[in-house]
């Protein structure tokens, strides 16, 4: 049984995707209404190994050297990935040892301020940030993040990001209905968007129970009028899960779902 590696999953934003976990359940510098995961245990922002890499290496090869068919190989799983210090020594074995594989990373954007979280990124394929709320209070209330992380830090972080990062950045905007659906804050999103120029935008709502019972998904038809306010934009805008039963899937469960 395998603890750091999980899938393939077929997801339809990756198409057939292997996910790598480093983190243990569940560590996060958020603890959002709508996760899938349950309840934030260890809200933080203090960078660990917490597992040996050579036990990761070792479990990764296992599964690599059989040469899988993937399309991704994603790190996601416990919470965010960027709070592991390996990310980076694991993505550089992925590139040095597997390079015809691309590599992804969900995550939920908050320690981008930080240029060495940025440096591990850089060497991936595919990055798809969550972006941040219009204003802190707006912050507090989805995301009840670690408490000194700013929304002006994140979005300086993704900023950073894009400028130094030259592969794909897929920007998800997560929605719950009577809260940041507003026009205000759909006006406010946009602006940090084109700040951040991602490839692609995508929308995502949530597709099974939160952490919290009172939050729902946002109505196709709705869905489908914030797809076109976005897209205003000229950046390609795409609504995850649309049309897919089960399809959605937000940074942190992409093996928990079928799509
Ligand atoms: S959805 Fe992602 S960022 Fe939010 S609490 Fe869950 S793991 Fe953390």
């Amino acid at each position: 049984m395998n603890r750091y590696v999980f899938g393939p999953v077929s997801s339809r934003r990756l198409g057939k995707s292997l996910g790598i976990d480093l983190l243990p359940y569940k560590t996060c510098s958020y603890n959002c209404v709508y996760c899938e995961c349950g309840a934030t245990t260890d809200l933080t922002i203090t960078r660990q190994d917490f597992f040996p890499l050579k036990d990761i290496l070792a479990e990764l090869d296992r599964v690599l050297v059989k040469k899988p068919n993937l399309d991704y190989i994603t790190f996601a799983g416990s919470g965010e990935p960027t709070l592991s210090r390996l990310l980076g020594p694991v993505i550089r074995h992925l590139k040095e040892h597997y390079p015809w594989y691309h590599v992804a990373v969900l995550t939920n954007g908050t320690l981008c301020m930080l240029p060495e979280v940025r440096s591990d990124l850089l060497p991936a394929d595919l990055i798809i940030p969550t972006i941040p709320a219009s204003d802190q209070a707006m912050q507090d209330r989805i995301f009840r993040p670690y408490h000194n992380i700013s929304v002006s830090s994140i979005k300086s972080g993704l900023v950073a990001l894009r400028k130094e990062f030259s592969g794909q950045l897929w920007a998800e905007v997560f929605l719950v209905p009577g809260i940041n659906t507003g026009k205000d804050e759909l006006i406010h999103s946009r602006e940090t968007i084109i700040s951040i120029r991602p490839d692609l935008i995508q929308l995502n709502s949530l597709d099974r129970p939160g952490t919290e019972p009172w939050v729902c998904p946002v109505q196709r038809l709705e869905l489908i009028q914030i797809r076109d306010f976005f897209a205003e934009t000229g950046i390609p805008t795409d609504i995850a899960g649309f049309g897919q039963r089960g399809g959605f899937f937000s940074h942190t469960h992409e093996h928990l779902v079928i799509s």
